[in-house]
């Protein structure tokens, strides 16, 4: 628990509960650390921020306190004084009091990072807000000038952006009404509802939910913030820049708030970063540690005390943000193929990148061309058929650039040739790099995604393969369907994560892998000529392989479960679940090209 340390500072005749997290939780004297103001939102108190502030305690001075209208601070009369000019002066009176000689970092959280919004977009805030971490709480004029500006050009996209976000705002018109929500309230407004509530709504562990005694009053006068504030602000928006460094987390899940609305931000915060994961509204309880450390590590990098700045190199935004933008990427088998063109389309994205290849200089070559885009691309020398490679590899990218977002197990050979010819080496090397690596890559770094707690996705490349069997293709057919296998099982096993699987299945793909096949029970001179033939053919078919990383690209965005890619896999795979018999007597024929 935390050892708050009660004080009152006074704003225009309102008292406000401050509340800092004293020594005895474990933080070292406040001594000249910089302090972190926590403002939170409705219908919380400080007490939103007990698993948060002692995580950050161990780096910084950290100070919570009851915004007016909640906890244990006044609750003036009537909706006037809850308009956002009046409590952005509350936060900067509590600043004032608490750091009169540096500016605070500023974390919030829902209307503690609305009314957040509106202090650090006043003239001069610079001065006494060093850096702003915002989760789930926009700029209502921003937010007022995007849904202005996705009508004013009506494309299906925009309108149905607008409208998703309406139907997610559709409780605030309810919480404006004048007698309803306050017998609504009044009536279910206890801590074990809203324990219940958070659970369902999205899993928040009940033992994290923490409130006040006051949670019923704090849910009936919050209303107010909503009836001062939310027509006015739509009705006459005022946008004003900022010049704070602005931390945006966006939750990709959130229940009130669409990730669309944020992509304009950039246009009025000069220097903007931002995190994107698949997570819920209420951060602060479901995922403290990862919010804690996310905090942590941008405010270290604002005041310049911490190597994890770096990390938050890739989460600059300078323009509208992509889907993926700013996720940390991982890439297998990134030197040639499928793996880099998947690089490359995944920097279009915005994405930082680790390339491993068992081939260095090919993955440096695709490092080069991706930095193209402005994007950062480290390399590591892996042999994905080395589980403790594998393992050692994935501990490294967490140390060096955090836990990845996106995961693409690629790495693969081929062998062709009947299964009786083959030696036992081809084919251990063939299951240990096309399965076992995949298995490994799949395992290591989904720990991570699991033990950080805000989700991820990790993408397997099968074949058509997995699914068309043939004569001469049964070893490499038996790798492929263990990859498609286990990616289906392991995407039931993380969905509960948030973690997506996706098995991609290309069929016939112009790549450098027909050349590097071999071909058992051939002598050498016939193994070559055949090469050739195998080769030429895939070159005739033409089918390129950024056409694969696109629907890579997509599997991510979308989370689909299998992508067959090309023609022959689409239809391969339907014949394989619907006449197998068709797909039986396919695989006896003897194929010449
Ligand atoms: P490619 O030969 O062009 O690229 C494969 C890359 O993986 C190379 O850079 C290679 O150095 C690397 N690699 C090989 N063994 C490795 C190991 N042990 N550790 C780390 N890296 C290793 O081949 P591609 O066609 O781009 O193949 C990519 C994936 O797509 C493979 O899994 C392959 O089985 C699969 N696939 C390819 C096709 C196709 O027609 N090209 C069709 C279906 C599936």
């Amino acid at each position: 628990m935390v050892d708050w340390q009660k004080s009152v500072v006074s704003n225009g005749g309102v008292r406000l509960a401050v509340f800092e997290v004293g020594t005895d939780s474990g933080a070292p004297e406040a001594g000249s650390r910089p302090t972190v103001l926590l403002i939170h939102g409705w219908p919380d108190s400080h007490h939103l921020w007990t698993h948060v502030a002692p995580v950050l305690a161990e780096d910084f001075r950290v100070v919570a306190y009851d915004c007016r209208g909640f906890g244990e601070s006044d609750r003036p009369d009537g909706d006037d004084p809850y308009r956002l000019d009046l409590l952005a002066d509350d936060i900067f009176a509590v600043a004032e009091a608490i750091s009169p000689d540096q500016p605070v970092h500023v974390v919030a959280h829902d209307w503690g990072s609305v009314q957040a919004w509106e202090a650090v977009t006043r003239r001069g805030a610079e001065t006494r807000i060093a850096s702003f971490v915002s989760v789930s709480g926009p700029n209502l004029d921003h937010l007022a000038e995007w849904a202005r500006g996705s009508l004013s050009r009506p494309t299906p996209r925009n309108v149905g952006r607008a409208a998703s976000q309406v139907a997610s705002s559709a409780y605030t018109v309810f919480f404006q009404l004048p007698v309803l929500p306050r017998l609504f309230f009044g009536a279910t407004g206890s801590p074990a509802v809203w324990r219940e509530f958070l659970y369902r709504v999205e899993g928040t562990p009940r033992e994290n939910v923490v409130v006040g005694d006051t949670l019923r009053d704090d849910m009936i006068s919050g209303l107010r913030l909503y009836r001062a504030n939310i027509r006015a602000k739509l009705r006459r928006p005022s946008t004003r820049d900022t010049h704070v460094p602005v931390l945006e987390v966006v939750n990709e899940r959130d229940i009130a708030l669409r990730p669309a609305i944020f992509d304009d931000t950039h246009r009025h915060t000069q220097r903007l970063w931002r995190r994107s994961t698949p997570t819920g509204h209420w951060l602060p309880y479901t995922n403290p540690g990862y919010l804690a450390r996310t905090a942590r590590d941008f405010i270290a990098g604002q005041t310049g005390t911490a190597d994890s700045a770096s990390q938050f190199d890739r989460a600059r935004v300078f323009g509208t943000p992509k889907p993926l933008s700013g996720k940390l990427a991982v890439i297998t088998g990134a030197g040639s193929g499928i793996g880099r063109e998947t690089a490359l389309a995944l920097a279009e994205q915005g994405c930082e990148l680790v390339l491993a290849d068992i081939d260095l200089a090919a993955a440096d070559d695709t490092a080069r061309e991706s930095k193209t885009f402005g994007v950062q691309a480290s390399t590591f020398a892996v042999d994905v058929s080395d589980t403790a490679a594998v393992t050692a590899f994935a501990e490294a990218v967490r140390d060096r650039h955090g836990v990845a977002d996106i995961v693409v197990n690629n790495a693969g050979i081929g062998l062709a040739g009947g299964a009786l010819d083959a030696t036992d080496e081809q084919v251990d090397r063939l299951l240990d790099v096309n399965l076992r690596g995949v298995i490994s890559g799949s395992r290591a770094f989904g720990r991570q995604m699991v033990d950080r707690g805000v989700g991820g996705h990790i993408v397997n490349v099968a074949s058509a393969a997995a699914f068309t069997p043939q004569r001469s293709l049964g070893l490499y057919s038996a790798s492929k369907a263990g990859v498609l296998l286990f990616s289906e099982s392991l995407r039931a096993e993380l969905a509960e994560h948030r973690i997506g699987v996706s098995a991609i299945c290309p069929g016939i793909v112009d790549t450098n892998i027909v050349g590097n096949t071999p071909i058992a029970g051939l002598d050498t001179e016939t193994e070559a000529s055949q090469r050739d033939r195998m080769n030429r053919f895939y070159q005739r078919r033409g089918f390129t392989p950024d056409r694969v990383a696109r629907d890579i690209v997509r599997a991510v965005i979308r989370n689909k479960a299998v992508v067959p890619v090309t023609p022959e896999a689409k239809v391969g795979y339907r014949i394989y679940r619907f006449t197998p018999w068709l797909s039986r007597f396919a695989a006896r024929q003897k194929v010449t090209r």
